[in-house]
């Protein structure tokens, strides 16, 4: 339901959250990996502080970064960062960029930086680097937008790229770890005013002067940052009533060049929030839902908000109950994000015939602890992956326990076992794990005669 839609400049102040699920990002890491003579220990960031002066004149952008860390065990960190350092220290001291390098894990994964310093666990160490800000040395990635005096400039991330999160453009980890950020971003020598379009908690310190907070419950893949000259977009906001009588305030930013209207847009998110929260439980991102709407091909999801095209509305928004409210703990569980929406929000169903042949096996979560991108494979197969488990429990059931699997995990990462065992606990049934075996993990014959069957 929509109540009233006004053309606004928004300032949000809502208390810090709680921090969910940070006690567990130890525990929740990669294995230590060994590469070119080094041995890199995963982190787990408590805080990033940053800040960032785009000179529209000079096109130029200065970014000045704080990563607050601990390591879950002895040893030299692993962290990433896609932009070329200038210098930093380290709990300061000086180090030079050559000590940080980049090393390259392989297609799947990527580069990763080790910063080479022996550092011990139980202590809280600082980063702090200095560097400009440029397109980023990811895969498709997509550069700063420079105009006269103006300013296009969005996170874009992307699952189907390594490399493509937070690491793009500030110091970030693995999406297992859970960390708030804080960036102050400033614009100079605008020539036109400019909107945020953001999931933080924005709070205006002058025209072209904004402090973002990110909450402590984001991992690398959650935030959602669009800088715009104002001319280009029209945005508004209305009041989005959920089951239960709770009100969303759902921010809509569109650029101009749609063919759609605000209103429109409004009345659908009204009516896909509606939709979720009646499948699978209450809207988890507070009372606020941030949605940017352009015409074409990419559409990206963020914790309560979305980049997307009016075609891809529905899909993202339900990433922000399976996505970006229960979140994947590595990119081997990311197919659940794809596989389960394309199910579950698009509809997808394989014909009866099909359903009932044995399919070709897939592996959607590989064995690859470092892997960093989505199987393409997770959304239609995905999907046909739980249609198979929906046919041998139910697909009423399947939905109340994937209800309660969001209930159970919901702003926390859930690993691919989990979401197995949980299936299994609570149905007894042995075509899940036989569903997971061949489709999920990519292996022959039965679950009953496989390792991966007894690994939790
Ligand atoms: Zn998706």
């Amino acid at each position: 339901m929509l109540l009233t839609v006004a053309t606004a400049t928004i300032l949000f102040l809502f208390p810090i959250a709680q921090e969910v699920g940070a006690d567990e990002d130890k525990t929740h890491a990669p294995p230590p990996v060994a590469i070119d003579g080094l041995t890199g220990v995963p982190i787990d960031i408590s805080t990033l502080v940053a800040s960032v002066v785009f000179h529209l004149d000079t096109r130029t952008a200065v970014v000045n970064a704080d990563l607050t860390f601990e390591m879950t065990a002895d040893g030299m960190p692993v962290f990433d960062l896609r932009q070329e350092i200038v210098s930093g220290t380290l709990n300061g001291v000086e180090i030079s960029p050559a000590q940080m390098a980049a090393h390259d894990l392989g297609p799947a994964s990527g580069t990763i930086r080790i910063l080479e310093a022996e550092l011990k666990a139980g202590a809280t160490h600082t980063l702090h680097l200095e560097y400009e800000l440029q397109k980023p040395q990811s895969p498709q990635s997509i550069a700063i937008g420079w105009g006269k005096g103006r300013l296009d400039w969005d996170f874009f991330f992307s699952d189907l790229n390594q490399g493509r999160y937070m690491e793009m453009w500030f110091p970030s980890n693995l999406i297992y770890d859970h960390f708030g950020f804080q960036l102050d971003l400033q614009l100079e020598g605008a020539l036109a005013p400019h909107e945020i379009v953001t999931n933080a908690t924005v709070q205006k310190l002058g025209d072209f002067h904004w402090q973002l907070s990110f909450p402590a419950h984001f991992t690398a893949f959650s935030h959602m940052l669009v800088v715009v000259p104002s001319e280009k977009i029209e945005r508004s906001t209305a009041t989005a009533i959920m089951p239960g009588g709770k009100k969303i305030s759902v921010d809509v930013c569109r650029l101009k060049d749609t063919n759609t209207s605000n209103k429109t847009i409004h009345k659908r998110v009204a009516e896909e929030m509606i939709r979720f929260s009646k499948s699978t439980g209450a809207w988890p991102h507070g009372n606020r839902c941030t949605v940017f709407v352009w015409s074409g091909g990419r559409s990206m999801e963020y914790d309560g908000a979305t980049t997307t095209s009016m075609g891809a509305l529905s899909h993202e928004l339900h990433h922000s109950w399976y996505g970006r409210g229960v979140k994947p703990r590595s990119q081997n569980d990311g197919w659940f994000d794809e596989a389960w929406t394309t199910f579950a929000a698009d509809g997808f169903r394989m014909s009866s015939a099909k359903l009932g042949e044995e399919g070709t096996k897939r592996t959607l979560c590989s064995d690859n602890p470092w892997n960093r991108t989505t199987s393409g494979d997770s959304y239609r197969p995905g999907g046909a992956a739980f249609h198979r488990i929906a046919d041998a429990i139910g697909e009423k059931k399947l939905m109340g326990l994937m209800a309660k699997f969001f209930a159970k995990y919901q702003l926390k990462t859930a690993s691919t076992q989990e979401m197995e065992a949980f299936l299994f606990e609570a149905t007894k049934n042995p075509a899940v794990k036989q569903v997971f075996h061949r489709y999920i993990y990519g292996l022959d014959g039965s679950w009953k005669d496989s390792d991966a069957s007894k690994k939790e």
